[in-house]
């Protein structure tokens, strides 16, 4: 039934090319369904049964597409909406009247795209809609707006349960928040077919969020004009329940006045029971007696009884054992993480510093000096900078695990606001004790652990700079008496060992980039991920599961094509959650039918347990293409393979760029063509190369009247930074030659206006990217080479590595063996 058409395509985010299955498609009338929702459908029409039967029959899922008119009987592939889901089919009823029940759970957006068959049912290829905005600091902040909108949403609509709100928690993440949340609006097909389609995630929750507020203010209205409507009904008895009331609220200020003596004699003794500074307990003191003055159901109780709760809660001195036992750390990272050798070294070097420096302060102590509470983290901070999902967080757990003391997350993400990490002054109305002084009160102690997550995406608008005031709370100068305006007073934040992490060290603020001691972490090749998913994925899924160790057991080709087909990623976070998919399904298919454990996972399964894979070998052109070359391309995410396309047409001599490049990323465009302008009539062999260039004329390269066009596609990758300057290069002198470029052939360098090669950064994550997508030679600057001898073996062996030094050492390469 399925046919498998190998074709190119270029999706914003896709990467290179893959393959595109065909499954059943089943038209809908007026249901519109979400990845993750649950429905009921009712099939009368025959194609329809026949198209879910098959489905069913086959254990495969079926592509659910709307109508365009709900009336058309008999619908064709143009009266569909292009955008649906896949849904798995659950169960399946047959009804007397020959039509069918079947209850179906939505997994993931398809576009349809052709169609394969189209009797007796229709059978189309499709392709997933990707989005690529979903991991952005903005989406997040976005999904978070969404959330409390539909919290709103749930209470004010009459015909949701208020349980409903809670859905929202099951998203992992924006995009699935917004599908969630999509299903549950209470609106028509039209609508939700709407939310359905927009690829980005940031314009799905824009538009989910701009539909919540409008149906908020309407139903919000409603229950207003109901209320009164009542009020006025019930005239004369809520007179008389207004003095029922009356009494009642006296009795309850009465008894209040006791609880309030209680209550004051429970923060007497908590704060009897703290090292309060000074300070702290003079406010304490002058805030007890506030409660004590105002009357028992003021609102001004809650203001101080919440601050009396806050400043109650904070340590004040308790302290965690601060031994920093090296060896100790040593053996516990070794035993949580996997490879990471370097990362650890520079770890353990940096905790061998503190303890020194803790030793010192104490020598110095016993002496009789006075620097017996010397902080002991160094001047620098630690920052673990790497793609996501390569164990930043989680050797920062293993690190406060380790040493013994409690772990924090401040996370920094987003963050535009001074006041988030500094504190609201309490004068504000919902003012709170900022992210830091927050963190302490969770930790229970103040030398915990502060993992501050996300350090560059700290973001600064009207509201302040956020990126200062996390200065002041790292800087081993004022640390010591940080000022958080909710707590109005001073707090010691000296015995804080902060730990931050950021996926792209650029996009810190210099200011505090100075600050940080960064650790890099790069992205793991194919065999390192399958080490870590056999030593230490697989063990904690079986024990999150339920299983035993060893019940769901994946021999090694297996565990590869999971890697390959179901993820693409620098760390290892989908192939974790591709193998929790698998775990849960065994654990249930064990209780409900007695599925024998342990259980072999085979290759076949694997369509079962997590559906089509998404990424099947990539799809780069087999052909050599004029005017196309391949280039290799940095993201804080790991690495991408980009298509760079030159193109040569009649115009004024211009060079135009397009495809989102950055500044750097132009001025390296300039540099390439400027570079074979002047030196493509005095070399031999690019003379060679342009033999027979269309262009050529009788008096030379009539370059006056041509405009050079470079386009580099993928618009998702952000593109900037000069080490495609070889790379373009490469595609305009192919261009201007019509001489094609060898295909699975990559290049990274940086290009000089007189053609030398330069360094270039990011080579692991590039060359990462490279055998992922089948590159088989990929040319590197000569100055790399060193940096070559220091990457893992296996990364390196099933390509060939080229050094070139100038540009001229490329093009046997690049041009060998064809044109010329
Ligand atoms: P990050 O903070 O870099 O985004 P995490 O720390 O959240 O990444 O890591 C994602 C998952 O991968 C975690 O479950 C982590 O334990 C696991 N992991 C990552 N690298 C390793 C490694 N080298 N050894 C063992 N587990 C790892």
């Amino acid at each position: 039934m399925t046919q498998n058409q190998p074709e190119k395509t270029s999706v914003a985010g896709e990467g290179q090319g893959r393959r595109r299955a065909a499954l059943p498609l089943l038209p809908t009338r007026e249901l519109v369904l979400f990845p993750k929702m649950v429905a009921p459908i009712f099939v009368g029409r025959e194609k329809s049964i026949s198209a879910i039967e098959a489905a069913f029959g086959a254990q495969s899922p079926v592509i659910l597409c709307a109508q365009r008119e709900s009336a058309v009987e008999d619908p064709s592939f143009d009266d569909l909406r292009p955008v649906g889901v896949v849904a798995r089919v659950l169960q399946l009823f047959k009804m007397p009247d020959g039509s069918i029940k079947a209850i179906v759970e939505g997994d993931e957006r398809v576009r349809a795209r052709r169609v394969v068959e189209s009797e007796p049912h229709f059978v189309v290829e499709y392709a997933p809609v990707l989005t690529a905005d979903a991991s952005t600091a903005r989406a997040r902040s976005l999904a978070r707006r969404v959330s409390g909108e539909f919290v709103r949403y749930v209470h004010l609509h009459p015909q949701l349960p208020d349980e409903a709100q809670y859905v929202v928690q099951q998203a992992e993440g924006p995009d699935e928040l917004a599908d969630i949340v999509a299903a549950h609006l209470q609106t028509d097909a039209g609508e939700k077919q709407a939310l359905l389609e927009i690829e980005s995630t940031q314009q799905r929750l824009t538009a989910l969020l701009e539909s919540l507020a409008e149906e908020n203010s309407v139903l919000g209205l409603e229950a207003e004009i109901a209320a009164k409507v009542q009020e006025r009904v019930e005239g004369q008895q809520r007179q008389l329940l207004l003095h029922e009331k009356l009494r009642v609220l006296r009795d309850e200020i009465e008894e209040a006045g006791d609880e309030a003596d209680e209550d004051l004699a429970g923060y007497a003794e908590r704060a009897a029971g703290k090292q309060l500074s000074p300070s702290a307990r003079k406010l304490v003191t002058r805030e007890l007696t506030k409660l004590r003055q105002a009357p028992p159901m003021s609102p001004e109780v809650a203001v101080i009884r919440g601050f009396l709760e806050t400043v109650l809660d904070l340590p004040w001195g308790e302290l965690a054992p601060a031994e920093v036992d090296v060896p100790a750390v040593a053996r516990h990272l070794e035993r949580t993480h996997y490879g990471l050798k370097d990362v650890k070294d520079r770890i353990l070097e940096y905790l061998a510093v503190c303890r020194m420096r803790a030793d010192a302060g104490k020598a110095h102590a016993g002496a009789g000096g006075e620097a017996a509470d010397a902080a002991d983290q160094p001047a620098t901070i630690l920052c673990l900078a790497g793609p996501p999902g390569t164990g930043k967080s989680s050797v920062a757990q293993s690190i406060a695990d380790a040493l013994g003391r409690p772990f924090v997350r401040v996370a920094l993400g987003g963050v535009r606001d001074e006041a988030e990490i500094r504190g609201h002054r309490r004068t504000y109305v919902g003012a709170m004790p900022g992210r830091i002084v927050e963190g302490l009160a969770k930790a229970g102690v103040d030398n915990p652990v502060m993992l501050l997550d996300e350090l560059d995406k700290l973001d600064s608008d009207w509201r302040g700079n956020p990126a200062a005031a996390l200065m002041e709370v790292l800087d081993p100068a004022h640390n010591r008496a940080f000022r958080d305006a909710y707590l109005e007073t001073e707090y010691d934040l000296s015995r804080v060992f902060f730990i931050a992490t950021a996926n792209d060290t650029d996009a810190i603020p210099d200011t505090l980039y100075d600050r940080l001691e960064v650790i890099r972490l790069s992205g793991y090749t194919l065999s390192e991920k399958l080490a870590i998913a056999r030593r230490h994925l697989l063990p904690r899924v079986a024990r999150d599961t339920g299983l035993r160790r060893g019940d769901v057991r994946y021999p090694r080709g297996v565990l590869q094509a999971v890697v390959r087909g179901y993820t693409r990623e620098a760390g290892v976070r989908e192939l974790e959650r591709a193998l929790r998919r698998v775990a849960r399904k065994v654990a249930r298919k064990h209780l409900e039918n007695g599925l024998a454990l342990p259980v072999v996972v085979r290759g076949e399964d694997l369509r079962g347990y997590l559906g089509e894979a998404h990424w099947l070998e990539a799809e780069l052109p087999r052909r050599a293409r004029v005017g196309e070359c391949l280039g290799l391309a940095w993201t804080s995410d790991g690495g991408e393979v980009l298509t760079v396309e030159a193109t040569i047409a009649r115009g004024r001599g211009e060079l135009v760029l397009t495809g989102q490049l950055g500044e750097v990323m132009q001025e390296s465009g300039s540099a390439a063509w400027g570079y074979l302008l002047s030196h493509v009539e005095r070399d031999a062999e690019l003379k060679r190369l342009i033999a027979r260039s269309p262009f050529l004329t009788a008096e030379g390269l009539d370059l006056a009247n041509q405009d050079v066009r470079v386009h580099v596609p993928e618009g998702a990758v952000p593109k900037d930074g000069p080490s495609a300057g070889l790379a373009l290069a490469v595609a305009m002198l192919s261009a201007l030659g019509g001489v094609p470029v060898r295909p699975r052939v990559a290049m990274t360098g940086e290009i000089t206006l007189g053609g030398r090669i330069l360094r270039i950064g990011g080579l692991k994550e590039k060359l990462l990217a490279a055998g992922r997508s089948g590159i088989r030679t990929v040319l590197v600057p000569e100055a790399n080479r060193g940096t070559v001898a220091e990457l893992p073996e296996d990364l390196t062996a099933k390509l060939r590595l080229v050094y070139v030094a100038s540009f001229a050492e490329a093009l046997p390469h690049v041009f060998g063996g064809l044109g010329g």
